[in-house]
């Protein structure tokens, strides 16, 4: 059963490709895909709504009125399944596929997530999940991914599924959360209920599809679990370097891979071979050390091209070495969190000497 992501092009494409690996990583019958094409929303097709503090905070039955304040950006929910058939059309796919589209836009119903009644067709907010469950949005969006699919293959219409929402929260997929905030509890149960259990069993869902959503809301559950954790008994993830491309992946946390481009990791991987620490003002003294590094990582084949972009990275005249220690501190806080991202940037100010915490002896990160 093959699930095609796509994104709408606000929704930032590292993102994307977060909650794609975070899918991945849970085989199954259910294959994720992407052919990394977005789909633009029109200016036309977007409304912008106020909604008071409260209203913002409630997801609305299938009935539901606005009203004003908080400024969201709005979709019907036809235009997001009309957007899923146009890359059906264009890109071939069967009607027994489905086409997920991630969306930092909310919709005209202000759900987190639904189903086209129509076609195997979902959309899932990737946006204001901070809001709401303060948690990493990867896994917010990877559990609607797959419990939406789940719904779409156990319910007829949403008059069936109307009939089947836990109005009262019990930490069950099922739970319709009409307050927003309740959504926290079902990501940190992420379970699914017996009575529900039941309803999957006598509706007759392929039962490795059921199999494999389990997987995937265990996996969510037990990351959710440790990041949050962390508050208390500060035990950094073990950081590991993969394969020819030294990809930079934390295995405790699902193997959330830190993409860098070939530069910022040749700057990472250089500071991480220094434990030691090495001011900016000398990084031009270990030009061999770093060309090679670049050299192993980089797509580019011509030498030339290569040198040049190493003597524009370490020259003293430019920035760029720092614009690329602060892009990387980014990612890894992105991906990480502020506090736990800590460990791992390249830490010191202006003249001082430079190095990352990880490779001070605290932790060890193992190199495979
Ligand atoms: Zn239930």
């Amino acid at each position: 059963m093959n699930v095609h992501l796509i994104r709408s092009s606000e929704f930032d494409s590292n993102h994307f490709w977060e909650v794609l690996d975070l899918l991945q990583k849970f085989p199954g019958i259910m294959r994720f895909f992407t052919n990394e094409e977005h789909v633009l929303i029109a200016d036309e097709e977007i409304r912008q709504e106020k909604y008071d503090s409260e209203n913002f905070h409630v997801q609305k039955s299938l009935s539901m009125e606005m009203c004003s304040d908080k400024k969201v950006e709005v979709v019907k929910w036809e235009t997001f399944f009309g957007k899923c058939n146009d890359f059906r059309r264009k890109n071939d796919i069967g009607d027994e596929e489905f086409v997920v589209l991630l969306t930092d836009y909310s919709n005209d119903k202000n759900w987190f997530a639904a189903a086209d009644p129509n076609a195997r067709n979902l959309f899932v907010q990737t946006k204001y999940w901070d809001y709401f469950a303060g948690s990493d949005q990867r896994y917010p969006v990877a559990y609607h991914v797959v419990t939406v699919i789940l719904k779409k293959l156990m319910f007829r219409d949403y008059l069936d599924l109307n009939l089947h929402w836990h109005e009262k929260p019990v930490g069950c997929m099922m739970d319709f959360c009409r307050n927003k905030n309740e959504i926290s509890l079902k990501l940190r149960t992420a379970d699914i209920c017996p009575d529900c259990l039941k309803l999957i069993s006598e509706r007759k869902v392929d039962h490795t599809v059921v199999q494999q959503v389990f997987d995937v809301l265990d996996g969510i559950r037990t990351q959710m679990v440790y990041k949050e954790r962390f508050v208390i008994n500060r035990k950094a993830p073990l950081m590991v370097f993969e394969g020819r491309n030294q990809r930079i992946v934390f295995p405790e946390l699902g193997d959330l891979e830190i993409r860098l481009t070939p530069l910022e990791k040749t700057v990472y991987l250089f500071f991480y071979r220094h434990p030691e620490g090495v001011e900016l003002n000398c990084v031009q003294d270990h030009r061999a050390e770093i060309l090679n590094i670049y050299e192993s990582l980089s797509n580019a084949d011509n030498v030339k091209t290569m040198e040049a972009r190493i003597d524009d990275l370490i020259s003293p005249l430019s920035n760029s070495i720092s614009e690329k220690i602060s892009r990387i501190k980014r990612k890894f806080s992105e991906a990480l969190g502020e506090e736990m991202a800590n460990d791992f940037v390249i830490g010191g100010e202006n003249a001082e000497k430079r190095f990352i915490q990880d490779t001070k002896g605290i932790h060890n990160a193992l190199t495979s």
